[in-house]
């Protein structure tokens, strides 16, 4: 069998056509939807995501408001600063780039950022209002793996549904979007023994580990459909988690790296401010 290969731009270009949609109708209100972008210190992956997203964000009439914070700020200034934002009625979502300086931790910014401009989902309200299965605002990397099934038409319920990874943005948020779809769910991580044991019995793998090739062709059952949100820097180029050549003959659907989860990762990000935005001025 040769897979499909799951088509990401594609699937991210018809969610940003919806943006767009969205956005009119906010303008014709005089709402101008801004997302602002806190980076700490230099670094040239963060400075290229924040152009990135700019450069999709600007034609559909999004405003992106970088706010470059020194390498050695005090934990105090970043959070006047991510305050400052929240109390800012001109700003509709903030986003921080992490991780943070080692410095300052993980910090909980809970306290911080209004939970309805917390578009990528990491304050305690919306992390509680997804497992609660109520309305609010999720991390985009996992509803962009769920956004490619559903565009695809793979329907997770009843499935047997295997996740590896379980970070606080992307792997535990979408086992638990996954149970919300009906899904049978197990989740991977790195004490996992025999990983294989539990991704060869799976319909669908979806994966998030930060580790190259970690899940190769023999721990696949045939037919299965693979989501690889890996994104690891190699000579090479980028690679996902997934050996995606091996995949491809066993697999019914795959998605590459780049061009699967990537693309529709940032177009659901601006779908999330323009539903902050939305939320706010309704
Ligand atoms: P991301 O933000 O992409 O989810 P993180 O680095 O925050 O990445 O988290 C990586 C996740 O992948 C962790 O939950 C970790 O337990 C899991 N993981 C890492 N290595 C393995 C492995 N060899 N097998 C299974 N899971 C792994």
């Amino acid at each position: 069998m040769t897979a499909t290969i799951i088509d990401g731009r594609t699937v991210a270009a018809r969610v940003l056509e919806s943006v767009r949609a969205r956005v009119a109708v906010l303008h014709a209100r005089d709402v101008r939807p801004a997302l602002a972008f806190v980076l700490v210190g230099e670094s040239a992956p963060a400075r290229l995501y924040a152009r990135r997203i700019e450069r999709q964000a600007q034609p559909l009439g999004i405003e992106l408001r970088p706010v470059q914070l020194p390498a050695d700020l005090t934990r105090e200034q970043l959070d006047q600063t991510v305050w400052d934002l929240s109390q800012d009625e001109s700003v509709d979502g903030i986003l921080v780039q992490m991780p943070l300086p080692e410095r300052i931790g993980d910090a909980d910014l809970s306290e911080l950022i209004d939970p309805r401009k917390d578009v990528d989902g990491i304050t305690i309200q919306n992390a509680g209002r997804l497992y609660l299965e109520m309305p609010g605002q999720f991390p985009s990397t996992a509803l962009a793996m769920i956004e490619l099934l559903d565009a695809y038409d793979v329907d997770p319920r009843g499935k047997d549904v295997v996740v590896v990874g379980r970070s606080k943005v992307v792997g535990h948020p979408l086992a638990e979007l996954l149970i919300r779809r009906d899904a049978t769910v197990t989740v991977a991580h790195r004490r996992t023994r025999d990983l294989g044991r539990h991704t060869r019995h799976a319909d669908i793998v979806l994966v998030a580990a930060g580790q190259p090739n970690l899940i190769t062709g023999d721990m696949l059952k045939p037919g299965v459909v693979v989501i690889d949100a890996g994104m690891n820097p190699t000579a090479e180029g980028v690679v996902g988690d997934v050996d995606f050549e091996a995949a491809r003959q066993v697999a019914c659907a795959v998605t590459p790296v780049p061009g699967g989860v990537g693309p529709v990762t940032n177009a659901v990000l601006l779908r999330n401010l323009v539903q902050s935005a939305e939320w706010r001025h309704a």
